[in-house]
């Protein structure tokens, strides 16, 4: 994913939400539903797409209103989700709807496997972003789409528990992404900074400046020892939520700052198109947003500081 990152984010942050929609399914799913759907899944075959996000309900996901009506031998859907990753492009969305009645909150929640093919489902145009064009982000509608019991995942109720264990495992992916776009940026401002002459010297043999790098890469490289002990503990079965939370913060506010400060390194020329530094701050800037912005970080590593998670 870092590799990914470094190289362009909407690849890296694409693989990312991807394997975010095929965690429930690989975590929770049934024997039949794990045998028909991950080979293709995880083989890379189908692209998923992951609906949480309503236009109402973003940081406070479980104040989702999108809801799953059961029919019987099904359910059926009446809802919109917003900001989805892969929205109109994705092969099956990763839904997460209202089983529960009025007042049900987090526990009231469903998890759901919708193909894109459902009668009913249909994406608006994306948005139109700052960066990460390439990558589409769309409203997603389901009017009426009607789905049949296999396509719970999990039992009734459980749907905002899995949301939640997948963005713990999510946040490790866009912790990775953060450091990975932080290495290009740095990788950047130190080449230029060996090539670029002011005052009859390289700009990098200034103190201002070689200073500004050593910070940089002293803040990349402690980003990335914090997610992959996060990583570490995950793989070990040992609790990692904080740790994932802590990962996700750090190494996309040194992106954000890594990046900022690569464009000042480049003066002038960091604020054109001509150099990757100013695409850099851009994508940095959405990691600070996406699986939870940089405040919801906090507020789980306070959780779990006062032991109240
Ligand atoms: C490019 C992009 C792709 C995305 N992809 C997906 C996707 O694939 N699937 C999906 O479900 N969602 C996706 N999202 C949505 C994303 O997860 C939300 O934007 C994010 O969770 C924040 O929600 P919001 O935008 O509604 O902001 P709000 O929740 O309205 O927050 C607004 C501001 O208030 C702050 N805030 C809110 N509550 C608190 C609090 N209690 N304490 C302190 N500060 C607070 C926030 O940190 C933020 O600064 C995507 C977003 C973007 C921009």
């Amino acid at each position: 994913m870092e590799e990914l990152a470094s190289g362009w984010l909407a690849v890296g942050l694409g693989v990312s939400v991807h394997t975010l929609a095929c965690f429930p399914v690989a975590g929770y799913g049934d024997e039949d539903q794990r045998a028909s759907l991950l080979p293709d899944l995880i083989g890379g075959e189908l692209l998923g797409a992951y609906c949480l996000s309503e236009a109402h309900s973003g940081s406070d996901a479980a104040a989702l209103a999108t809801r799953a009506t059961p029919t019987g031998d099904g359910y059926l859907i009446e809802g919109g989700k917003a900001w989805t990753t892969h929205g109109g492009v994705a092969d099956f969305y990763t839904l997460f709807a209202r089983t529960g009645g009025p007042g049900s909150g987090s526990h009231g929640i469903s998890c759901f496997h919708v193909p894109a093919s459902t009668g009913g489902v249909r994406a608006d145009p994306p948005e139109r972003k700052m960066g990460m064009s390439s990558s589409p982000t769309a409203a997603v509608r389901f009017d009426e789409a009607s789905v049949d019991g296999r396509a719970l995942i999990g039992s009734e109720g459980q749907g905002f528990s899995i949301a939640l264990a997948a963005l713990d495992s999510g946040r490790l992916g866009i912790a990775a992404c953060g450091v990975g776009v932080a290495q290009a940026a740095l990788d950047l401002a130190a080449d230029y900074s060996r090539r670029r002459h002011q005052f009859g010297r390289a700009i990098g043999d200034f103190q201002g400046v070689s200073f500004l790098l050593a910070d940089m890469a002293t803040q990349v490289e402690a980003a990335r020892e914090l997610y992959l002990a996060a990583a570490r503990s995950r793989d070990s079965g040992r609790p990692f939520g904080k740790q994932a939370a802590m990962a996700k913060l750090f190494a996309t506010d040194t992106a954000m700052r890594v990046t900022t400060d690569t464009v000042q390194i480049l003066g002038g020329y960091g604020y054109t198109r001509d150099f990757p530094a100013e695409r850099l701050m851009r994508e940095a800037k959405v990691l600070q947003i996406v699986e939870g912005t940089n405040q919801i970080q906090r507020m789980v590593i306070g959780r779990h500081l006062s032991g109240r998670q």
